[in-house]
Order: C-alpha cells, then sequence, then structure tokens
C-alpha cells in the first residue's frame, strides 16, 4: 500500500515552473531522499504534500485519498522543515506536544506521549528547558520529537543536518537513521548532499529542473547514474568524450576521445551509440607503478601512461590526480590504504580501469 502518491503534480510561479509533472509513490515504512541542486523543486514538492502550497495540477494522495481540499493541519503529515525553527518563548516539553493538540490527541495522552518522543530522541529530563537552552542538535532532535509525535502517516525532513557543524551532522546523521526505522516513519528527505540523501534513504530520488531524473536504490544511482548530469552530482567521476571506431562480439565498444586516447567500454546493445561521453568512477581505476614493460600481461586495454600530478593522503583513502600527458587528467581513489607505501608526485605511473567499469 502506498502512503503516498504525487501524480503528475505540476507547480508554476508565472512562467517559472518549479515542479514539472512529478509522480512518486511511497510505501509504508520507507525513506525516500530527494535529492538534487538548488532550486530544482525539492521544497516546493515537501510543501505541496504538506499543503503549504498548491499545485497547478496534478494530484496528492495520502493513503489513496486526496488530499488536495485539506489545510496543512488537516493532514496527518510530520514536518521538519529547515526554517520551521522551534518556538522560543514554549518550553520543550510544549513545543513536542503543540502538533497534539491540534490533531485532537486527547489531553490525558499528552504527557505520556512527551515522555516517550523525549526519550526517543534521548533527550528525556530536557522538557523544561527553553529552546535557547538547548545547543543546534539538541534543538533538531526537538524538532524531530515534535514532527513525530502526532504518529503522522508521513514525515517531512527539509535539509534536517545542514544547520550542523561536520562532525554532529554524521552523528545526527546515524541517530535519525535509527529513529526513523524504530518507528517506521515513512518519511521524505529532502537533501543536497549526496552522501546525506545515499545513506539515509531506502530509495533515492534525484531532481533537476523540477524533474525526477532517476529514482533507484543508493547503490543504483551511483553505479547506473541515468546520465551525466546524476553522474556528476553523486560521486566523483572521470570523463572522456570519444566516438566510437569499433565494438566486438562480446558488446565491448572501442572509442576514440579527440586527444587520441583508446577506450574500451562494455556497452548494453541497446546504447551503442557513435558519440558518447564515457565515465570512470576514480576507484575503479588501478594505478601501476614503472614502465609499461612492467604493465601484467593480462592487462592490455585501457592502459593510460601518464605522471602522478598530485597525491592527498585523506586518512583512510588515497586520492592521486595523474596527468596524461597532451591528454587529460584523471583522479584515481585508492581505498584502505592505511600506511602503505603510496605514489609521489613526478613518479610515472600507468592508470588502468576495466571495460565494465
Ligand atoms: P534549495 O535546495 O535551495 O532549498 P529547492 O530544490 O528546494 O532548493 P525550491 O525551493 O523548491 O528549490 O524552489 C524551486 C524554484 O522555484 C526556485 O527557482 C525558486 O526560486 C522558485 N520558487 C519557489 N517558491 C517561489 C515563489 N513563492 N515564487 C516564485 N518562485 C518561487
Amino acid at each position: 500500500m502506498n502512503v503516498l502518491e504525487l501524480k503528475d503534480v505540476t507547480k508554476r510561479y508565472g512562467e517559472f515552473t518549479a515542479v514539472d509533472a512529478v509522480s512518486l509513490k511511497i510505501e509504508k515504512g520507507k525513506v525516500l531522499s530527494l535529492l538534487g541542486p538548488s532550486g530544482c523543486g525539492k521544497t516546493t514538492t515537501l510543501r505541496i504534500i504538506a499543503g503549504f502550497t498548491s499545485p497547478d495540477t496534478g494530484a496528492v494522495e495520502i493513503s489513496g485519498a486526496n488530499v488536495g481540499r485539506l489545510k496543512p493541519y488537516e493532514r496527518n503529515v510530520g514536518l521538519l522543515f529547515q526554517d520551521y525553527a522551534l518556538f522560543p518563548h514554549m518550553t520543550v516539553a510544549q513545543n513536542v506536544a503543540y502538533g497534539m493538540r491540534y490533531r485532537g490527541t486527547p489531553k490525558s495522552e499528552i504527557p505520556s506521549r512527551v515522555k516517550q518522543m523525549m526519550s526517543l530522541v534521548q533527550l528525556a529530563g530536557m522538557e523544561a528547558r527553553y529552546p535557547s537552552q538547548l545547543s543546534g542538535g539538541q534543538q533538531q532532535r526537538v524538532a524531530l520529537a515534535r514532527a513525530l509525535a502526532t504518529d503522522p502517516q508521513i514525515v517531512l525532513l527539509d535539509e534536517p543536518l545542514s544547520a550542523l557543524d561536520a562532525k554532529l551532522r554524521l552523528e545526527l546523521r546515524i541517530e535519525l537513521k535509527e529513529i526513523l526505522r524504530s518507528v517506521n516513519a515513512t518519511t521524505i528527505v529532502v537533501t543536497h548532499d549526496q552522501e546525506e540523501a545515499l545513506s539515509l534513504g531506502d530509495e533515492v530520488v534525484v531532481m533537476r529542473g523540477g524533474k525526477i531524473v532517476q529514482r533507484g536504490s543508493p547503490t543504483q544511482i551511483y553505479a547506473e547514474p541515468a546520465d551525466k548530469f546524476v553522474a556528476e552530482f553523486v560521486g566523483r567521476s572521470n570523463w572522456f568524450h570519444g566516438s566510437r571506431r569499433g565494438s566486438s562480439s562480446e558488446g565491448v565498444c572501442t572509442y576514440v576521445t579527440s586527444e587520441g586516447l583508446a577506450i574500451h567500454a562494455r556497452t548494453p546493445l541497446s546504447n551503442q551509440r557513435d558519440v558518447v561521453d564515457l565515465c570512470v568512477r576514480p576507484e575503479n581505476i588501478v594505478l601501476m607503478g614503472g614502465a609499461t614493460s612492467d604493465v601484467a600481461q593480462d592487462v592490455k586495454s585501457n592502459v593510460l601512461a601518464g605522471v602522478v600530478l598530485d597525491v592527498a593522503p585523506l586518512g583512510a583513502d588515497m586520492h592521486v590526480v595523474v596527468e596524461l600527458p597532451g591528454k587529460g587528467r584523471l583522479l584515481a581513489i585508492r581505498k584502505n590504504v592505511g600506511s602503505t607505501p603510496g605514489f609521489i608526485a613526478g613518479q610515472p605511473v600507468h592508470a588502468h580501469f576495466s571495460a565494465s567499469d
């Protein structure tokens, strides 16, 4: 059963289309990340679901019922908006209880529900404090408790972690994931942070210019991006622009770039075009030191000679930029290098990747 369904929803502001024919379904208990660059229509989509913005065309259904005529407070939706701050003149407990008072929760049940929510977000004992007496992370947890207190059918989180510093952001991200799972909340999280989207969402929806460009599991979005925009937006990538010169019976095509590099890529038969953009993820590039004669015998294609331009040891990973003289640059990421010796700037290397990558 779909808890939420958007059917062909469009919202225009004058000539500008902020949300363009968006259709979306989400099942009970699933977390969906809505990812995209600033201005792509994420917040407008959430506002339409919550009832703050009316779509020009299309329908919003919650648990099978069209909610188009319902006011925001009549929709059983929990909200944590970027600009939806806590009420400063109310205590933490009053903030958490706020929605329940409007949604007809019996008065006698409110204190125990507040207590339950406070322990869920690990703030038990802080009920009497005012928001100004809490840290940023604690305030965000109160806002989450307030959003979940009415046991909403759908929880909408708009950039829930963006106001926090990097370390706290990561801690709270893990906590948020646990909390949403423990209450089996059906959730849409809006973010422009790809790491956040991939780690929080059971599924990720990528938006661009008001439209959905791809929906898939975090792994699919990363490994099988629908187009160049998605590939560049999610993770790092190296690009070649090439023309097809031949294809083997095993589905491996040979492309020649404008700089004269021959690149071999396994390409689905349905997508063997003559002019293509080819993408290689940096962690799929293997670097080999030494002369060409040292390159392993079985490695015959996609061996590019270069010189190490820069090495950045980033803890477990090492980022190596390789200059392919006259033919561009490549970023290679070596994972879990620990204390093994790496490469040094100026060193000649060969970069290799498989046709499948
Ligand atoms: P961000 O990540 O920066 O919050 P977003 O993806 O959430 O961006 P939206 O806030 O949905 O983007 O805005 C989508 C587009 O619609 C933007 O170009 C914005 O300027 C425009 N827009 C949003 N609200 C209005 C409005 N009330 N009037 C006119 N244009 C608007």
